[in-house]
């Protein structure tokens, strides 16, 4: 049983890792971004609420994304596990997290931390060149990132549930700490 959620600030590769290795266990890889992403493709009612705060890098309101995910998580494809990539993003969404597995009986999580320095996370942001990868978000959601999502290594950390890699360093080199550190 693998329950897995991924820290790390925006571009630290979190998103590839998590495809792969949920790819390699077979457990679903749920990653908030990209269900809001496709919610604001499709201009749901959850997308269009949503648009506003992602286009500025901000946090979409933890309620909308609480919701989203608890609906997400009583799937029955997460029964042999999954992946959570960009959730928590905040301590009020971490202890929520807490409780809603507790409720669906789904605890042993653990949370790898994907340690990259800010001027490497920069320079692959710019690269991707996503829509919401322009300079000034992509300053403003490591702001975000530094201000709201920093402070649950050390809530993570002092609950001995965070094992922490280093991102920097090849695609490939990154996978084979992960696998090891979670081993
Ligand atoms: P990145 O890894 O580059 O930060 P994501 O794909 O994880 O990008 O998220 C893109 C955007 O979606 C965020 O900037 C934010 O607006 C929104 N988002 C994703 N996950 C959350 C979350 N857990 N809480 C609030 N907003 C979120």
């Amino acid at each position: 049983m693998t329950r897995l959620i991924f820290l790390g600030p925006p571009g630290a590769g979190k998103g590839t890792q998590a495809k792969a290795l949920a790819d390699h266990w077979q457990i679903p890889h749920i990653s908030t971004g990209d269900i809001l992403r496709q919610a604001l493709k499709e201009q749901t009612p959850l997308g269009i609420k949503a648009q506003s705060y992602m286009d500025k890098g901000e946090l979409v309101p933890d309620h909308l994304v609480q919701a989203m995910v608890e609906e997400r998580l009583k799937q029955p494809d997460t029964e042999p596990g999954w992946i959570l990539d960009g959730f928590p993003r905040t301590v009020q969404q971490a202890s929520f997290l807490e409780g809603l597995l507790q409720k669906l009986e789904q605890r042993g999580e653990r949370v790898v931390n994907l340690d990259v320095p800010d001027d490497i996370v920069v320079g692959r942001l710019l690269e991707r060149g996503r829509k919401d990868d322009n300079e000034d978000v992509i300053r403003r959601r490591l702001e975000v990132y530094r201000s709201e999502t920093a402070p649950l290594i050390d809530y993570y950390s002092s609950k001995q549930q965070l094992l922490i890699v280093n991102g920097n360093q090849s695609l490939e080199e990154v996978t084979i700490e992960l696998t090891k550190a979670i081993a």
